[in-house]
């Protein structure tokens, strides 16, 4: 790579994946320092922020043994005095460094006994005829610990990079075509990676800046809208013409209640998904209690009636046993087999269930993920749907396509509440519904904060609920590594709890990840039946446990959970007519993310509000719970920050693919050419 020499280069593609040019200039910075004001030196105030500062040398000296040996040299200005500290090149810095001349010097603070000093800092005299404002912004790149000890810090990528930037920047291509760089006012490529390396202004930064996120999420929409739109004419699908008696007599003599008009929204872009003859690759996202396995029935009705089987896959034993339960009830008596199948199920029933289902005799099947297994094989496979999709990896829904001749219809549910602009970023190659609406009667969930010493004030509403009739949820976090502490926590409640609420008065539940998944059911069944008034669980019972009557979620560690998983948990309660109440509960030293995941579940119960403050808080990698869509990657863009961008440059590529689906046309070259060269292939309907 440009003259850099071999070992360099080398070192740039093994520690940063930067094999050619292009890497190099896509290699943006991650911040730039602003270097256009001198720091006082009484103003320091951070050790994180780099600084530039102007002052007289007033003192220098080597000091410490061989060992520890460093020069300190005193710099000081009108507000006061600072030592640069050096431990190498000891004897040519002190040589070079004068006494009671002016120096500017640059670098970041370090705090150490009570003080700031500077480390290393880089420094040069201070020239009067010079303008030091010119070197506005210094851009600084990641590197990692092998590359410093190669010299090959920011400070020399910079160099490099800028050097090659000028000499090549003729070899820049644009990748966007001239009608939208003329509507969106946007700079040039070329423009734009010169300006990010060696900026001159805020303002033409912040202009390459925009140019390069706008490109940068336009390409990642388009290439969705294109693997989407491919997928649609090259993968065949069944054709499920017909909705026929099972949904019918349903619809007329089974279903319990009116469908919301979310519901009925989504039932029918479903149903015409699945009627085209491509394949359905859809998203339905609803939020807890939207009432998403009866879309997920209903579908799968639809599949039966035109001869085909489908599935029901849920990430835990539990849920999947409450599907299958709560399907069967909804159906009643109607003429449809339905069975379950989980890791638990072995031996001589299991191999009952697969003769079933191999013959069709099974027309639904629920179950875990054992249903994956390739030992597990269908008559005719028509619908899958996957529920709670950030347990369910993309490899494992690619699986089922797998278990017919031709892939199934794929339906993944998730009431992970992402908020638009991720969902479009993370699922953009799926198609996608929401359920904006909860089933009506549902009172908003009153949400309080309690401190650990509120016990009393707690057993008290406790037991006017219970009095009511009503039944409540006392849950503790599990976290993996502390899972001993964590039982034990969880048992210590249950003692406490125990002696506040004693038989034969009241009844007790408890569930965790360590009894045997039969215990599990037995005692869910006990909770669900009534029979017992307070379920004290970990969080097995995160996800989608449905007890109408139950009103009221207590969170014990409240400030260990997570937004998400806060939301999980307070929408197992307001299912029912009744008030239902959620309460946190913390020790009373909070950090200040804590308090803010706290007072956000005080504040409202919108999941799609409560996930812009958790991707705020988190970053979106780990709200994805899955790091594995490259997409997520982004150079410049910030999905959180740039949503209306996202929106916008969603639309715009929406619109030149509509209006030219192939990009044949010629003032789309740049964009067709760009994803040849990213693909590496010649056939453009390659891409997907
Ligand atoms: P989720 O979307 O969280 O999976 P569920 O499917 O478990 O929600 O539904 C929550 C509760 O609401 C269930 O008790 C379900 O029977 C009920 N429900 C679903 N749809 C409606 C509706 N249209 N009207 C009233 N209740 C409904
Ligand atoms: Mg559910």
């Amino acid at each position: 790579m440009v003259g850099i020499g071999e070992k360099k280069a080398s070192i740039l593609a093994r520690e940063l994946g930067l094999f050619t040019l292009k890497d190099l200039f896509e290699y943006y910075p991650y911040r730039y320092v602003d270097k256009s004001r001198f720091v006082k030196i009484a103003e320091i105030r951070s050790a994180e922020v780099y600084t530039l500062l102007l002052g007289k040398v007033i003192a220098k000296q080597i000091v410490g043994g061989a060992k520890s040996q460093r020069l300190v040299v005193r710099l000081a200005d009108e507000t006061g005095s600072i030592e640069l500290v050096f431990f190498r090149g000891i004897r040519w810095i002190s040589e070079s460094i004068n006494i009671g001349a002016i120096y500017v010097v640059f670098g970041k603070p370090n705090y150490f006994n009570g003080t700031f000093n500077l480390p290393h800092p880089e420094f040069e005299k201070f020239n009067p005829q010079k303008d030091y404002k010119k070197e506005k912004f210094m851009p600084l790149y990641n590197t990692t610990e092998r590359m410093k000890n190669a010299f090959l810090a920011s400070k020399q990528l910079s160099q490099i990079i800028s050097a090659a930037v000028k000499k090549f920047s003729s070899f820049i291509e644009e990748t966007l075509p001239q009608y939208i760089i003329d509507a969106y006012h946007l700079c040039s490529r070329r423009e734009a990676i010169v300006c990010i390396h060696s900026p001159f202004g805020e303002e033409t930064l912040a202009k390459a800046r925009f140019r390069l996120k706008f490109e940068e999420l336009f390409f990642m929409q388009a290439e969705h809208l294109l693997i989407n739109s491919n997928r649609k004419s090259n993968s065949r699908g069944f054709v499920f013409a017909k909705v026929g008696e099972n949904f019918n007599t349903f619809f007329s003599k089974h279903l319990p209640f009116e469908l919301t008009n979310a519901q009925k929204r989504v039932v029918k872009e479903i149903r015409n998904d699945m009627r085209t003859g491509s394949q359905m690759n859809r998203l339905l996202q609803g939020d807890v209690g939207s009432g998403k396995t009866l879309v997920a029935l209903l579908s799968m009705l639809i599949a039966l009636d035109n001869g085909y089987q489908a599935t029901l896959i849920a990430p835990t034993e539990i849920l999947a046993m409450q599907h299958f339960q709560s399907i069967n009830r909804f159906i009643g008596d109607m003429n449809i087999n339905v069975s379950l199948l989980t890791g638990s199920i072995k031996g001589k029933s299991r191999k009952n269930l697969l003769t079933s289902l191999a013959d069709g005799s099974i027309d639904i099947l629920v179950g875990t993920h054992a249903i994956l297994e390739e030992s597990v094989i269908f008559n005719n496979l028509g619908l899958v749907v996957i529920d709670e999709q950030h347990r369910f990896g993309v490899e494992q829904r690619a699986k089922m396509w797998t278990k017919n001749t031709i892939a199934p219809h794929i339906l993944v549910m998730t009431a992970t509440p992402i908020c638009r602009t991720l969902a479009m970023s993370i699922y953009g190659d799926l198609d996608y519904s929401v359920i904006d609406e909860l089933p009506s009667g549902r009172k908003p969930i009153l949400t309080t904060h309690l401190y650990d010493r509120d016990v009393l004030r707690l057993f008290d509403f406790m037991k006017k609920q219970i009095e009511q009739g009503r039944q409540i949820y006392v849950v503790y976090p599990l976290i993996k590594e502390s899972e001993k502490l964590d039982l034990k926590d969880l048992m210590d409640g249950y003692e406490s709890i125990e002696r506040a609420f004693p038989l034969p008065q009241y009844q007790i539940s408890i569930v965790h990840g360590q009894m045997k998944p039969e215990d599990k059911e037995y005692e869910m069944q006990r909770f669900k039946k009534g029979i017992t008034n307070i379920m004290v669980a970990t969080t097995v019972i995160e996800v989608g446990v449905d007890v109408p009557n139950a009103t009221v979620m207590v969170i014990e560690n409240a400030e260990r959970f997570g937004l998400a998983q806060l939301h999980q948990l307070r929408g197992r309660v307001g299912r029912g007519a009744n008030q239902s109440y959620c309460i946190l509960r913390t020790k009373d030293e909070l950090s200040s993310d804590a308090r803010f995941r706290i007072e956000t579940m005080c504040r409202t119960n919108d999941g799609f509000e409560i996930s812009r403050a958790d991707l705020q808080l988190r970053g979106p990698g780990d709200v994805s719970g899955t790091r594995q869509s490259g997409v997520l990657d982004l150079k410049v863009a910030d999905i959180v920050k740039d949503e209306g961008l996202m929106a916008q440059v969603r639309t715009l590529a929406q619109n030149v693919l509509a209006d030219d689906p192939h990009l044949t046309k010629t003032q789309n070259l740049p964009i067709r050419k760009y994803f040849m060269t990213k693909h590496k292939v010649s056939d453009f309907s390659m891409i997907s």
